[in-house]
């Protein structure tokens, strides 16, 4: 039975609507648009700015998620990327509305760079300043998130429930406002060092000819995780305050001195992914804005707790993870009740497999389409969640 609704009188009733209505023009006041408040309170509608939040009045833009140019350079337009409830959507449809100040100044300026970075470039120095590329695959992400808050889970319905489900809904808001820097400086340090807000790794990679199998995106959404191919290079970054660069990523580093082979490549976003889902604290910060300028510390993640700040790594777990990211199937990545899982990095003895880009390398699972999850059956909304706890789990 409906409970009854409050008792409200007219004049109460119309305080507040007042109340809401000048916090939502406090927040469309340019001077409030870079606070935290703006983009927490923010409501994703089509008709906001997906980075900067800004309502659109007159003409819309809108934004590719993975912008024109990268499609036109992997030839990917066409190429589908499938969305948590099972659809898929081709890149070349994949927009977001954008005010036209981020779509071209600080989008058009960051894909500049971004471009410049991986593909003229060379390695070390684009390794140097791994800033930018962290906010560009951020960016992708937020995109694809934005879109699935917009799109409805089912098309027949196209007023009914959106795509993503409610409970993560705030998941990405601290990271979008990290991800602001384009907008205006932020400053952010963690364990008493100016940092990037996350982790991120650029890997040297080898090719395939086949323009096709050049590209491949996947992310996991509890640990925020972007892994990026793009032809010879490799992007992976994670929204963690920096926790696995901290913890493994001198070992992703080491691993990825040399010129991997794509599969040698899902292997280590495996192992980042598979840790990320092991953080164990929600990282907490202190910000302050003066004049415009805003810096964020990180709280000690460790913090009062003796836990250690990962949860134990089980094999098991990470199989799974590898065999999202690999394509193959667990049982032949764990064949048996050890604790032993396959590795295409390392021979018995420790010492580096070089792996050859022959025939069969064109033909591994993972490089067959360009797809987030692997999975393109339809689904419900329990099987969305059901779909993210898994990940969670590994
Ligand atoms: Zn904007």
């Amino acid at each position: 039975m409906a409970s009854p609704a409050p008792k409200t009188s007219a004049k109460a009733a119309k305080k507040a609507a007042a109340k809401r209505g000048a916090a939502k023009a406090d927040m469309d006041r340019p001077g409030r648009q870079h606070s935290l408040y703006a983009l927490s309170e923010r409501i994703y509608s089509g008709k906001r700015c997906f980075y900067c939040g800004q309502l659109l009045r007159g003409s819309h833009t809108r934004e590719h998620v993975f912008p024109l140019w990268l499609q036109k350079r992997f030839g990917m337009a066409n190429q589908c990327l499938t969305l948590l409830n099972g659809t898929q959507i081709p890149y070349r449809q994949l927009t977001v509305p954008c005010c036209p100040t981020c779509n071209n100044v600080h989008l058009s300026k960051l894909e500049k760079r971004v471009r410049s970075l991986l593909f003229e470039s060379p390695i070390a120095e684009a390794r140097r300043d791994l800033k930018d590329i962290y906010i560009w695959a951020n960016k992708i992400l937020l995109g694809i998130v934005y879109a699935e808050r917009l799109l409805p889970l089912n098309r027949r319905y196209p007023r009914g429930r959106a795509i993503l489900p409610r409970e993560m809904h705030d998941m990405f808001n601290m990271t979008h406002f990290l991800i602001q820097g384009l907008r205006f400086p932020i400053r952010f340090t963690a364990e008493g060092e100016e940092r990037i807000p996350g982790s991120a790794f650029l890997f040297d990679l080898k090719s395939p000819r086949n323009q096709e199998l050049q590209f491949d995106f996947k992310d996991n959404l509890f640990g925020l995780s972007v892994s990026l191919r793009l032809g010879n290079r490799g992007i992976v970054t994670l929204s963690d305050g920096g926790a696995i660069d901290l913890s493994v990523g001198d070992l992703l580093r080491r691993d990825g001195k040399r010129k991997l082979h794509p599969i040698q490549f899902d292997e280590l976003a495996a192992k980042a992914f598979y840790k990320a889902t092991l953080l164990n604290r929600t990282p907490k910060y202190i910000m302050t804005e003066f004049n415009g300028a805003v810096e964020v510390m990180q709280m000690p993640l460790m913090g009062l707790s003796s836990k250690p700040v990962f949860d134990d790594w089980n094999q098991t777990a990470y199989a799974h993870m590898l065999s999202v990211l690999t394509g193959y199937p667990v049982e032949r990545l764990k064949p048996d009740d050890t604790d032993r899982v396959m590795t295409f990095i390392s021979d018995a003895e420790g010492n580096p497999v070089n792996i050859p880009l022959g025939r069969s390398a064109n033909r591994s699972p993972t490089m067959n389409k360009a797809n987030r999850r692997g999975n393109s059956k339809k689904a419900t909304m329990s099987t969305i969640k059901r779909r993210c706890a898994a990940l969670t789990r590994g």
